[in-house]
């Protein structure tokens, strides 16, 4: 019986390149999950898109509708503005390859002094850190009203 030569590839096929999306050229920078629980850093599509799914933006929802009278709501409300704030300065400062922030800048975002979910102490400095959840400020002088912000990659609810 004759062996059946397999036929030798000739011709590599070439890949189709893919073909470019039609999408906003707009970049929007990665955001956490709203989603209290949630920890997922995603890249949103909208300016407005709050959530990693649609799914946490149901379960959210859902969760702000048993909690709206909760007394731990508005405090909450607090911490997750002064994080966003404390994020974007902290952002601000790697772009801009700065350590330290002053008070001013803080201020201009309307930071919430003295709201912290916990606090910690620097171990290098002996300074306190005061967090908001993710992010945390550390009077770094006192004096120049020079500020530090730092970042914690797990922060459990
Ligand atoms: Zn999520």
């Amino acid at each position: 019986m004759k062996k059946v030569k397999s036929t030798p590839k000739k011709k590599i096929t070439k890949k189709a390149s893919t073909p470019k999306k039609r999408v906003s050229n707009r970049k929007y920078p990665p955001k956490k999950c709203e989603k209290a629980d949630c920890e997922i850093i995603f890249i949103p599509t909208s300016k407005k898109q709050k959530y990693c799914t649609r799914q946490h933006q149901i379960d959210q929802n859902n969760d702000n509708r048993t909690e709206r009278e909760a007394p731990g709501r508005n405090l909450e409300k607090i911490y997750r503005h002064n994080e966003q704030i404390l994020k974007k300065l902290k952002e601000a400062c790697e772009r801009l390859k700065k350590s330290v922030i002053s008070l001013d800048y803080l201020n201009i975002e309307n930071y919430y002094h003295g709201y912290n979910t916990d606090s910690t102490i620097n171990s290098q400095t002996g300074n306190t850190v005061g967090w908001s959840y993710h992010y945390g400020l550390e009077g770094f002088n006192k004096e120049k009203q020079q500020f530090i912000i730092h970042y914690r990659e797990n922060y459990l609810i």
